[in-house]
Order: structure tokens, then sequence, then C-alpha cells
């Protein structure tokens, strides 16, 4: 079986090393970017099956790149993985808006979210 394309977008560099750590050594094709003008260039290039997201960053957010990939065709899954806290206002937005799942920050499992990422990439 082929392991989904990934896709991270996170400005956070450590976290972004953490999570090359855990999927290339499992076979994932997944690719980084600490921009989210990166990161669109990114998932233009390499066509993910799902995008990992931070919500705040520097430049373009996570809010407007979500935006972006909804109008996309074919549109990847979006996994939002963020310490972004307000109560769960932005996470019922988010899903709302089309995101498939949305993790705090840090991360508890990353097991739990290679399974999301793998059920995602099904739909
Ligand atoms: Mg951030």
């Amino acid at each position: 079986m082929t392991k989904p394309v990934i896709v991270a977008i996170d400005d956070e560099a450590e976290f972004i090393d953490m999570l090359q750590n855990y999927f290339l050594p499992r076979g994932y094709d997944i690719s980084v970017a600490i921009r989210g003008a990166k990161g669109i260039e990114t998932i233009k290039e390499k066509k993910p099956d799902v995008v990992l997201m931070d919500l705040k960053m520097p430049g373009i957010d996570g809010d407007e790149v979500l935006k972006l990939l909804k109008s996309m065709q074919p549109s990847p899954k979006v996994i939002f993985v963020t310490a972004y806290d307000d109560g769960g206002k932005t996470r019922a937005r988010l899903l709302q808006m089309g995101a498939y799942a949305y993790f705090d920050k840090p991360i508890a499992s990353l097991k739990v979210l290679e399974e999301t990422i793998n059920e995602a990439s099904k739909r």
C-alpha cells in the first residue's frame, strides 16, 4: 500500500523536525515548509493527500491557507495541529470550513496523528 503524501506547514522548526523524524523512517513522503506562502508552493508541487498545518504563522496563516486549499482541485485534507486555544471556537470554525481534524499542540500521540492521516487519505 502506498503511504499518503504529506505536506507539513509550521513556523516552529522543532515541531517540523519532530514530524520528519517520525514520518520519514516510516516510509511517508513528507515535505515541510515553515511559512504559509512556501507551503502553498510545496502543495502545488507535491499534490499531497494530507496537509498538516499550524494556525498562527507570520505572513499567510493557516486560516488563509485552508481557504485557498478549499478552492483547489483536488483539495488535500487539512489537519490542524496548533497550540492556539480560545475554548474551541476556532476549532469549530475551522472544522466548519472543511478542515478534516484539529489537534492541540503539544501533540499527545504521533501514533494517533498517523492514524488520522491514514484515515483522511482514504476519504
Ligand atoms: Mg505557529
